[in-house]
């Protein structure tokens, strides 16, 4: 029989019942709470003055990191000191460290405070922003930067968007889209088995980022059915090839559906012709997604918008406040016309997430997963602590030093330019030809390549900057890109002198 709760033994005693009055576990609260929390604050704000001190790419060899953690989960728990004390030890060798300021490589993702310190309120209040009721704040204050950062890149007033964790989900997200405007049905009937269905094709230049052709075959349109359209002498997709592509799939009975532009692209920061895409999209009836993952935040400079042209006729955008805009990883702003398209792609309303609340936005709507963090909070704290000029300095500033080092590289009869420096981006390589008497200078093109490969070693071993390659024109490339909050006019040079000593001590001993 159950007993009934008395003040004996039920509510309204819980106080003077220590035992019940306190969570059956060890969670700091108060006090407690208050301490550590301090004590990490410190520790991370260390962490964002010493960085430059640790080396900028890991040093550690694969398995390192591993073989110094505990095999098992601790039976009783520990202090917060000690698992600190272990990020010190075991942790940070074994990082590359993002918020270095001599970070150079890929396209920079790194917190500027404002994010950082927005990001700790979002875990501090661990809203779950999935449906409107759930989170009210989270989802309207979600708008309303989304919203901002619209404003801030000139976009028109219909487009509305979300914040996903990365460019990924927002182009495979926008690929399902695109799918449900086809009208096929898609979505109820799936597409294996179907006779019904022609082969559904999505275009990108050769230069895109590979997350197109994986939402690509996550979206099940097959791998196959992705065209690379060839780019031009300058890495920007070639209209006319697109337009044979489109007129060869049509003739063959495929049903042209998707074409992205990348405005931004991962190697060479190239700038896709938008507009002239965006009207083969019109004429040929295809989704027109625009990619500015890395230098869509660009457009909040007025002098750089006409790179943007066009973009303002997609039918989708992505941008990543947390690549170009210290937004620090995961925040990706998704851009669109049409939310019914997207809510129609995706949404499913059973009766546990029914919240009678009508004419709000369930977030969880437009996108696959149902959970979704308080991202909104620190791009809010970003641009309000910023503001656009803060931003605007924050690019500028890049791009100056990214120019900078692309005249050093253009003048040094040692190096070569890949490509034109359209942002922040500069990809380059030693010639291989021999700067003084002595020097043995590499004799063909593997050994060019082979030359640079261990100039990006060398350059990067030393800990003081970390850059990337690519590959160009089937030329092994080098590069530069600017992009963190941390990175400063003194790092860019350092990344020359780096490169050019290293060159010098390959050279001679070669
Ligand atoms: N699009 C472009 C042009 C990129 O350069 C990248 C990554 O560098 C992505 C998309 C993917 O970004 P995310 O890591 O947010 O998925």
């Amino acid at each position: 029989m159950t007993q009934e709760p008395t003040s004996e033994t039920g509510a309204g005693n819980e106080a003077s019942r220590p035992d019940q009055a306190a969570p059956p576990h060890p969670d700091l609260r108060g006090d407690d709470f208050r301490a550590a929390a301090r004590r990490v604050a410190d520790w991370v704000a260390d962490y964002r003055e010493r960085a430059e001190e640790l080396p900028v790419r890991a040093q550690v060899e694969p398995g390192e990191v591993a073989s110094a953690l505990a095999a098992s989960p601790p039976e009783l728990g520990e202090p917060l000191d000690h698992i600190l004390d272990d990020v010190d030890r075991i942790i940070l060798p074994g990082l590359t460290h993002w918020n270095h300021p001599g970070f150079l490589a890929y396209f920079p993702s790194s917190a500027t405070a404002p994010a950082l310190l927005g990001e700790f309120v979002t875990a501090g209040l661990g809203s779950n922003a999935m449906l409107w009721l759930t989170s009210p704040a989270g989802t309207e204050l979600e708008e309303r930067v989304v919203d901002w950062l619209r404003q801030a890149v000139g976009l028109p007033p219909e487009f509305r968007g979300v914040i996903q964790d990365t460019a990924s989900s927002s182009s495979f997200t926008a690929l399902l889209a695109a799918r449900q405007a086809a009208g096929l049905e898609i979505r109820r009937l799936g597409l294996a088995g179907r006779s019904d269905l022609p082969a559904l094709i999505v275009y990108v230049s050769d230069q895109a980022h590979l997350s197109i052709e994986k939402g690509a075959i996550a979206a099940g349109l097959g791998q196959t059915n992705v065209r690379a359209i060839p780019s031009d002498s300058e890495f920007c997709m070639d209209p006319e090839a697109l337009r044979q592509a489109v007129r060869s799939d049509r003739e063959a009975g495929r049903r042209p559906l998707f074409v992205c532009a990348t405005l931004g692209t991962t190697s060479s920061a190239s700038v896709d012709p938008v507009s002239e895409i965006a009207d083969i999209a019109l004429e040929e009836g295809m989704w027109l997604h625009v990619d500015a993952a890395y230098a869509g935040p660009a457009a909040i400079l007025p002098e750089l918008r006409e790179r943007f042209a066009g973009w303002e006729r997609a039918d989708s955008l992505v941008l990543n406040p947390h690549k170009w805009m210290g937004a620090l990883v995961d925040c990706s702003v998704l851009l669109f016309r049409d939310p019914g398209v997207f809510r129609a792609s995706l949404a499913l309303t059973p009766e546990y997430v029914r919240t009678g609340v009508e004419g709000v936005t369930n977030l969880m709507d437009y996108g696959l997963p149902m959970g979704r963090r308080f991202r909104a909070l620190k791009l809010w704290f970003l641009f309000r602590n910023f503001g656009l000029e803060g931003l605007r300095s924050l690019l500028r500033a890049h791009i100056e030093w990214a120019t900078r080092f692309a005249g050093w590289v253009e003048h040094d009869p040692r190096f070569e330019l890949l490509a034109p420096v359209s942002f922040s981006t500069v990809c380059f390589r030693a010639t291989g030809a021999a700067r003084r008497p002595g020097q043995t200078a590499p004799r063909n093109p593997e050994e060019v390549d082979e030359l640079n490969r261990r100039l990006l070693d060398a350059v990067n071993r030393t800990g003081r900057v970390f850059m990337s390659h690519t590959v160009l024109h089937d030329r092994y490339t080098l590069r530069l890109a600017v992009g963190s909050v941390h990175n400063r006019a003194a790092d860019v040079e350092a990344a020359y002198r780096g490169l050019s000593e290293a060159l010098d001590a390959l050279l001679n001993t070669d």
